[in-house]
């Protein structure tokens, strides 16, 4: 419990225990009587009326504050001194719950994603100091010992451990690191000391990106959060409206048709109505139902940017995946070397290897990994990457073409085609054909089950796009059961190809796209979700997408939907069952079977049931 809740207790507790007192001592004197209720009405309610009186003051009238202090006000002038006070003592009980609820699931959230790291050691004349990880600058060597969080991304300078990525990942199983290996802030490092070399600032590191997203996520509004807020808007005056007709109109009728007026008991009713009324059940469990869904998101490595997306991911009618780095693991193996007349398979591979240097698509880190040997840069110069082609550059003088089929054919080079199904990189020296290189790629060991996840979830059609061969698509797809095929695309296609598919769609249905970053940035922006693969690897990713996943997980799309539905469901269920309380209590109110006793109960019980309700969406056991 925070000071400020504490300070609420001690009052509720005073307040209470003077208005138990008080039923025992008789006072005759009616100036007296009041002015002793007054004490404890004050003490629980003083900051309920100040925030009320100041409502109305900057002219943002109806609110749940102006309800209670109208309602207060009003049953203590009525002579209804303990019904006055004790609703105001249940409201506060009421918020002091909710706020406590609130603090409690933030804290659930901060804990799942306990990843900020506090420090960061460093060697300074031979011995180990603690230092803020914000002042450590790139290229320092960091130690990170046993049990302690890696601060700042880098590459291990020295070292072999296991690292322990679940907080970021969601996966239980330890990643096997050594030196020369990329590690990412927010891990922790389980075995042995690791000195690592940073190669971003602290801001800059995955930790505070995640961090800040984390923050800002509750700042894009859903749609049933907006609702919510325009409801208020519009209910509570008209709520005050009523209770104002339910004041004066049965009066004056009953003396009009010359029966007793009854002014203090429609009043009473009228004052029953507005405490009834007061729609803070709503107003606080939807923002925190998916404030929770983004939290059990996040403790199983899918990073949500916003409410909104996560309602919109429960609508998911249509996935469309990228191929590689998506579905396939974008870790090409190369199978076959054919080198033109004149032109060793060595040779080939070189100078494929060094135009594709400065590339950062799986192909070419591949070709470099193949190639195995150190690149030496100034060898290049006049690097061009051509989208869905290829790449061209000048390596030692002469004009280096590496890509495509569509790339020869640009450039009017006659290929030669393998015979084997596969990726192929043809290389191009000079204008005249130097000879392919064939590579392979592998599917995603859960690639099939989560395709199959997305067809159970009830997505009607996942559609896979690849800028890749005609055969080596068809091949994937038939593999992993998706429903439709598209392959020789250029990123620009892509789009065109995601926008026939969002004019086909229905109204309520949302769609998809599942991509890797690369090349796919055009259409991450045009779909209603885009879903970034790789966090561990793409930065761009992370900034392009609604949602990322950490673990590149091809699985973790339908438990993302999975938990966007029960997220929703949580959320509708709390709109209805506090509407449906809420509507019965007035009918009851306005007619006198339900006095102020039970209107507070009825209040302040729907919140606690909802707000219960709410935190279940932290939780999603599936997946
Ligand atoms: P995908 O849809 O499979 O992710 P991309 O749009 O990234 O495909 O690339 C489409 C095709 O363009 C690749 O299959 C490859 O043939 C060619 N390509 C793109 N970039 C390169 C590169 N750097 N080197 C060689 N070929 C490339
Ligand atoms: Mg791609």
């Amino acid at each position: 419990m925070t000071k400020k809740q504490k300070k609420v207790l001690v009052r509720i507790i005073i307040s209470a225990v003077l208005v138990i007192g008080l039923q025992f001592i008789s006072v005759d004197d009616p100036y007296i009587r009041l002015a002793l209720f007054m004490v404890p009405y004050l003490i629980i309610g003083y900051d309920i009326l100040k925030k009320a009186i100041l409502g109305i003051v900057h002219g943002e009238v109806f609110d749940e504050n102006f309800l209670m202090a109208v309602a207060t006000v009003g049953a203590i002038a009525l002579g209804e001194y303990l019904e006055g006070t004790a609703v105001m003592l249940f409201y506060q009980i009421g918020e002091l719950f909710q706020s406590y609820a609130v603090g409690k699931s933030r804290k659930n959230i901060t804990a799942l994603m306990d990843i900020r790291p506090d420090y960061a050691n460093v060697e300074q004349e031979g011995e180990l100091v603690q230092v803020d990880p914000d002042e450590v600058s790139v290229g320092t060597i960091i130690i990170v010992q046993p049990g302690e969080k890696i601060p700042i991304d880098g590459i291990i300078a020295a070292g072999v451990s296991s690292l322990n990525t679940s907080a970021l990942t969601g996966e239980s199983l330890p990643r096997e690191v050594a030196e020369g290996d990329e590690v990412i802030s927010g891990c922790v490092n389980m075995s042995g000391v690791l000195r690592i070399r940073t190669t971003k600032e602290f801001g800059e590191s995955t930790v505070s990106k995640i961090l800040d997203l984390v923050e800002n996520s509750s700042m894009k509004k859903s749609r049933s959060e907006n609702f919510i807020t325009r409801f208020a808007r519009y209910y509570t005056p008209a709520v005050c409206i009523g209770a104002l007709a339910l004041a004066l109109l049965p009066p004056i009728i009953n003396f009009l048709i010359g029966n007793p007026a009854n002014w203090a008991q429609w009043l009473i009713r009228a004052l029953t109505t507005l405490v009834i009324s007061c729609p803070c059940a709503l107003v606080i469990s939807i923002p925190l139902s998916f404030f929770g869904g983004i939290g059990g998101a996040s403790a199983k490595g899918i990073l949500v940017k916003g409410s909104n997306y996560l309602e919109a991911l429960s609508q998911t009618a249509y996935v469309v995946c990228d191929k590689t780095g998506t579905l396939t693991k974008g870790v090409f193996e190369v199978s076959d070397l054919e080198p033109a007349e004149g032109m060793s398979r060595e040779e080939l591979l070189e100078i494929a290897a060094y135009a594709e240097n400065y590339s950062n698509h799986p192909i070419s880190k591949s070709l470099k990994e193949a190639y195995g040997k150190q690149i030496d840069s100034s060898r290049i110069s006049d690097v061009q990457e051509i989208g869905g082609h290829g790449v061209t550059a000048m390596v030692d003088g002469r004009k280096v073409a590496a890509g495509n089929v569509k790339l020869m054919k640009q450039m009017q080079i006659a290929y030669r085609t393998p015979e084997r199904i596969g990726t192929e990189v043809h290389v191009a020296v000079d204008g005249a054909y130097a000879g392919y290189i064939l590579i392979s790629d592998m599917v995603k060991p859960n690639a099939k089950e989560a395709v199959a996840g997305l067809k159970a979830a009830g997505v009607k059609q996942v559609v896979m796009l690849t800028g890749d061969a005609k055969d080596v698509a068809e091949s994937v797809a038939h593999e992993l059961g998706v429903d439709v095929v598209k392959s020789e695309l250029l990123p620009a296609d892509k789009v065109t190809e995601v926008e026939k598919l969002l004019e086909q769609k229905g109204k309520k249905e949302k769609l998809a796209f599942v991509g890797d970053g690369i090349n796919d940035a055009p259409v991450l922006s045009r779909v209603d979700l885009g879903i970034a693969m790789g966090a561990l690897g793409a930065d761009a990713a992370i900034e392009a997408a609604d949602i990322v996943l950490m673990d590149d997980n091809p699985e973790k799309i339908a438990t993302a939907i999975g938990i966007s539905r029960k997220t929703l469901r949580i959320v509708h269920q709390n709109i209805v069952f506090a509407l449906a309380v809420k509507f019965v209590c007035l009918a009851l109110g306005a007619v006198g079977t339900l006095n102020m006793w039970w209107a507070i109960f009825a209040d302040v019980g729907v919140m606690i049931i909802a707000v219960l309700n709410a935190t279940r969406a932290l939780r999603y056991k599936k997946g």
